[in-house]
């Protein structure tokens, strides 16, 4: 892959959007190696990321959800190299997670499962003991008293810690829970200050990106973001669940909104679509992949950099 002018507007853009990238802000000299890392040839250091889903029993194989969730598939499976894995990242049900939606779910990404890792996190749409039932084969990275389904990805360039901040079913805020928050951060601390950490939940932390969004967020977002920022190694925080797609930052950490697979609140303001996550010792490289291929938004690629550990 050439460098082309949109990369480097890109990255024109990604800095002068956000004043608070100079915390932290990457001489040219390490763009240039993180530019390098992100596009080493296997794609070891990449993840496609879908979120919101929404898949229903009763949707007809031709209705805009499972229509666009096997557009995604087809995209990622045609990705020349292939990511290391895949995440779908929550409201993986339409509604209220019944047995066949997970039913449907599962036959979906059946050609997905085939052929990549593909790790699923819960929303508020799920049901966690449907999800469990459906996918009995699944296994959670955590052993918590309250059982949560987590995942923990690592890759050469980054520790993603998948997290489960379903509350309740459907109602809109999320909650990660005491226990999950200290196995979390256990994750963190067991990587380091060398290797970056990376969260992904289907909910919204309070923090960073629009404040309107906050209350559906995860309610405990207090009891754990100081202690994130009290570990240099953790450098982001990817989310689902607003269906929209902005970059924020909080206390330098980024807040990445990623697009959801089905429905937006206004398509004039937003889209469908997924993100593919291409991570590199510096920071990551987004690339928007909508499924609207006509749409302003389609190939866009956004780098974020890391803030960089105190020394
Ligand atoms: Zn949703």
């Amino acid at each position: 892959m050439k460098t082309t002018r949109r990369d480097l507007l890109g990255v024109m853009a990604a800095t002068m959007a956000a004043p608070a990238l100079t915390v932290g802000a990457a001489s040219s000299q390490q763009r240039a190696r993180a530019s390098e890392e992100a596009q080493r040839p296997d794609g070891a250091n990449t993840v496609a990321i879908l979120n919101d889903t929404h898949i229903a029993e009763g949707h007809a194989d031709d209705h805009v959800h499972p229509r666009n969730l096997r557009l995604a598939i087809d995209g990622i499976l045609a990705l020349t190299p292939r990511p290391a894995a895949v995440v779908i990242n929550g409201d993986l049900a339409m509604s209220v997670g019944t047995p066949g939606d997970y039913r449907r779910f599962r036959e979906l990404i059946e050609p997905l499962r085939r052929e990549l890792p593909l790790h699923l996190t819960l929303g508020n749409h799920d049901t966690r003991e449907e999800f469990l039932r459906a996918f009995p084969e699944l296994t959670s990275a955590s052993q918590l008293r309250e059982h949560r389904h987590t995942g923990i990805l690592d890759l050469p360039h980054v520790r993603l810690a998948l997290l489960d901040s379903l509350k309740e079913t459907p109602a809109a805020p999320g909650r990660l829970g005491a226990d999950q928050i200290r196995w979390m951060l256990e994750q963190a601390d067991a990587v380091g200050q060398n290797k970056p950490f990376v969260c992904i939940s289907h909910h919204n932390p309070r923090v960073g990106g629009d404040a309107v969004h906050f209350p559906g967020g995860i309610e405990d977002t207090e009891a754990f973001w100081p202690e994130l920022v009290a570990r240099p190694q953790c450098k982001a925080f990817f989310h689902g669940h607003v269906h929209d797609w902005t970059l924020g930052m909080h206390t330098g950490i980024h807040v990445v909104n990623t697009m959801a697979s089905a429905m937006v609140a206004d398509t004039r303001l937003s889209t469908n679509g997924w993100t593919l996550a291409r991570f590199a010792p510096e920071g990551v490289e987004l690339e928007i992949h909508t499924y609207q291929a006509d749409h302003a938004w389609n190939g866009e690629r956004k780098w974020l950099f890391w803030r960089q550990p105190r020394v």
